[in-house]
């Protein structure tokens, strides 16, 4: 749809400006051409290294042609918004605790996906004021979306060799969201790569993952074996896990990127429940009723108390 009574870079001047009122931190259009990403995912796909999220499976092209997945989709507005605050006490620290648990950064506030979809609600309201015909659909990883790839294109970052998106003014300790829409906005340029010959992520991974630059493999990922495996976690990885109970922030951490992280401007996803440093035997000692009470709102209750009591329980025999 294109309104020739629009300054659709004028508009764009606009929706920064509203993006940052809102809280986002960052901006970028891309168009809907993903086929270099998926080339990468049927490759990915085709290795296994999804392990039992068949979810990557279904929807068939959709996640790839997002027309598909939401009509006359032409544009798509990437939005980036920061989550880490410099008050919370550093993942490395917590590693070498073994009577303390380690949770990923972006799990220990408030769940974030409500709160992001609201705020790309709000921006895309704004922007129906402005343009007739503007017809949208919002995602924040909740649906069949290459947010990373999106983002990518988009210019807020490059994809890193741990797969995730760096930023070279803020790391990667953020959320993405997408705006899905039928109005055309001025592309903005592709980010360009920024890791170079660095390897860091690769050696330090606890379970050796990342099999090869932007592999990684779910089968082995700590991330993906205490969120979104179901049942026992094979035994061969107890060790390595270490002391992550929830996710894991490794190759995060290690990623000279990170020295720019910014703070997040809502405090929405400072710790909850001492989750920063919390007591292993504490956490250990909650019922299910606890267990559901103390993680109210909090992504970490998404996983379920049996899963929950599985991690615990791995990280407590790790203790010397
Ligand atoms: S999240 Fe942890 S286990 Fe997964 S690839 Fe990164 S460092 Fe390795
Ligand atoms: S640690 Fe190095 S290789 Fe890994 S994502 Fe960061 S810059 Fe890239």
């Amino acid at each position: 749809m294109s309104d020739s009574s629009v300054d659709y870079d004028k508009l764009l001047d606009k929706i920064n400006l509203w993006a940052q009122e809102i809280g986002f931190s960052q901006v970028g259009i891309s168009d809907i051409d993903l086929s270099e990403a998926e080339s990468h995912l049927q490759n990915w796909l085709a290795k296994g290294f999804h392990a039992d999220m068949d979810f990557m499976h279904k929807h068939g092209s959709m996640r790839t042609h997002p027309a598909e997945l939401h009509e006359n989709t032409i544009r798509i507005i990437s939005l980036r918004f920061d989550y880490s605050n410099k008050t919370i006490i550093p993942y490395e620290d917590v590693l070498t605790q073994p009577d303390k648990g380690a949770i990923s950064r972006y799990a220990m506030g408030r769940d974030y996906h409500k709160l992001i979809r609201k705020k790309l609600k709000v921006l895309a309201e704004k922007i129906k004021l402005e343009v007739k015909g503007f017809n949208y659909r919002v995602f924040t990883d909740s649906a069949p979306v290459m947010e990373k790839a999106i983002a990518e294109k988009a210019g807020l970052g490059w994809i890193g060799k741990h797969s995730n998106l760096l930023n070279s003014k803020a790391g990667s300790y953020f959320f993405l969201g997408e705006i899905y829409t039928n109005i055309p906005l001025p592309i903005s340029n592709k980010a360009s790569f920024h890791c170079g010959s660095c390897t860091k992520c690769i050696d330090v991974c606890p379970t050796k993952a990342i099999v090869a630059p932007f592999q990684v493999d779910a089968r082995k990922c700590i991330s993906y074996l205490t969120i979104e495996h179901k049942g026992a976690i094979p035994q061969e990885f107890h060790q390595a896990m270490g002391n992550r109970i929830y996710g894991c922030d490794d190759c995060q951490m290690v990623c000279p990127w990170n020295k720019f992280t910014q703070d997040a401007k809502v405090s929405d996803f400072l710790p909850r429940n001492q989750f920063d440093e919390p007591d292993l035997e504490e956490l250990m000692s909650w019922d299910k009723e606890k267990f559901l009470k103390n993680t109210e709102g909090s992504p970490i209750r998404r996983i379920g108390f049996e899963s929950w009591q599985r991690n615990l329980q791995i990280a407590i025999k790790n203790k010397p």
